[in-house]
């Protein structure tokens, strides 16, 4: 998935300009990519959609944005079909009862000790429960993963029923104090009405504060099946991915927070206890995407958007210009930076580039007028004028030309704030 992306992308890449068709090309073999990488068709579909919606309505190509700016809308909604904000379960003070499904062989009974194992390390104390009754070997395998990570198991009775569990449950608890407990359950290789009923019964009864379900990241689409089956039989609060590592067809379980509107909590990672990361979706976007510039160029536009103006744009002086123009000057070349500020592709014509000794003359220009002069333009008279010229090395006409332009400028971001009022959006407001 990772290498067809970034080839898509990458094609962009070097260009300082796109055009229309080149954004359908790309955005063609990135649908490919998704698709092959086994992620859901319609979400691959509803993908590609939001990226050129996005990328459309926000006038890049009549103006001719920096292909950069395709890249990070690509990334954000990556960000968004992965989930977003990252989710962590829900842990109380005391009183957490975690309620683990899954199909048989997806991975429960060792993300149990994984969950166990990361808590612990976090303070906590848990307690597991092995109610997986229908494989003889199952307990003892969580029995086996406690010992290791010195937390104690309490072990279901063959044919025990969940009313006794519960009961043994808080007794177990009156004695040994413990503010996490984690329920191994029984899976099926299949989903089976029997052992459905069986596991909302037993749910039903212990009342879990979370519900979670252990996904094989393996078993492509069919994932997804899974995941809605359990959700609508017996109720799932959040997801964990297992076998990210097997890697290959994990598009589809990157779909599942998508198909199932669940949050994914946790990805497994190897076999090993320590095998279990928190699911961070920008993580993994920046992963896909292959990082390198994508970083930078992020930095770059959240910088760019932390320095723009924050003030009221009417209020916009001279003053705030120059500490722009320095601000940036910081980060790169002019007309590149320029490209990046929410809005100014707008304002630009398509084609303009910045002069940078340009830029160093507006920047004499306005560093030898008066503070006053630069917080109130409209007081500077023909002499003031001539006075500013003369000391910064510069001609009346090209003082006389700053002050035009940023006055137009003021009046084109007076336009441009009326319609982000209206619900614009900036190609780099999250
Ligand atoms: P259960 O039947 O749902 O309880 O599944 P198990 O916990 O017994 O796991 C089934 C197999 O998957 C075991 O061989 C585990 O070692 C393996 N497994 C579980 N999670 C991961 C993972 O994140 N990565 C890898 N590579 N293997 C895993
Ligand atoms: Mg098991």
């Amino acid at each position: 998935l990772s290498q067809r992306i970034r080839a898509a992308v990458d094609k962009l890449r070097g260009r300082g300009r796109i055009s229309e068709a080149d954004l359908k090309a790309t955005l063609r073999e990135i649908r490919m990519s998704l698709l092959e990488a086994d992620v859901n068709f319609e979400v691959a579909k509803n993908f590609v959609n939001r990226v050129q919606e996005k990328t459309l309505g926000q006038a890049v190509l009549e103006s001719l944005t920096p292909a950069e700016q395709i890249l990070t809308v690509v990334y954000e909604e990556l960000v968004q079909m992965l989930g977003g904000e990252a989710k962590q379960p829900v842990l109380k003070n005391e009183g957490n009862l975690w309620f683990m499904v899954g199909l048989q062989g997806s991975g429960k009974t060792t993300t149990t000790g994984k969950l166990a194992q990361f808590y612990k390390s976090k303070g906590r104390r848990p307690l597991l429960v092995a109610a997986d009754t229908q494989r003889p070997a199952a307990r003892e395998q969580l029995r086996i993963l406690g010992e290791k990570i010195g937390v104690p198991v309490l072990e279901v009775a063959d044919n025990e029923r969940p009313e006794t569990t519960r009961t043994r449950l808080q007794q177990h608890l009156t004695f040994d104090y413990r503010d996490l407990v984690i329920v191994d359950t029984a899976g099926r290789l299949q989903i089976d009405e029997a052992l459905m009923d069986e596991l909302a019964q037993l749910k039903h009864v212990l009342g879990p504060s979370e519900t979670l379900l252990v996904v094989d990241s393996m078993t492509g689409q069919e994932a997804l099946n899974v995941s809605k089956t359990f959700d609508e039989r017996i109720g799932v609060s959040g997801l964990i991915l297992t076998k990210l590592d097997g890697d290959a067809r994990g598009g589809a379980a990157l779909s599942a927070r998508h198909v199932t509107g669940k949050p994914i909590y946790f990805a497994g990672v190897s076999e090993k206890l320590e095998g279990l990361e928190p699911f961070y979706p920008d993580r993994l976007a920046q992963r896909i995407l292959g990082m390198g510039d994508l970083q930078t160029l992020l930095e770059k536009a959240k910088q760019a958007e932390l320095e723009a103006p924050q003030k009221d744009l009417k209020e916009i002086t001279l003053e705030d210009l120059i500490t722009q123009m320095r601000q940036m000057r910081k980060m790169g070349s002019f007309t590149e930076i320029l490209g990046m500020i929410p809005g100014m592709s707008r304002m630009l014509p398509a084609g303009f580039s910045v002069d940078e000794k340009q830029v160093n003359r507006m920047e004499a220009i306005v560093l030898s007028m008066t503070p006053k002069e630069r917080r109130d333009p409209r007081i500077l008279n023909a002499s003031r004028r001539k006075r500013i010229a003369a000391g910064s090395g510069t001609s009346v006409q090209e003082v006389n030309r700053l002050i035009k332009t940023f006055e137009d400028a003021k009046q084109m971001l007076k336009t441009l704030a009326k319609q982000q009022q209206r619900g614009g959006r900036g190609l780099f407001r999250p």
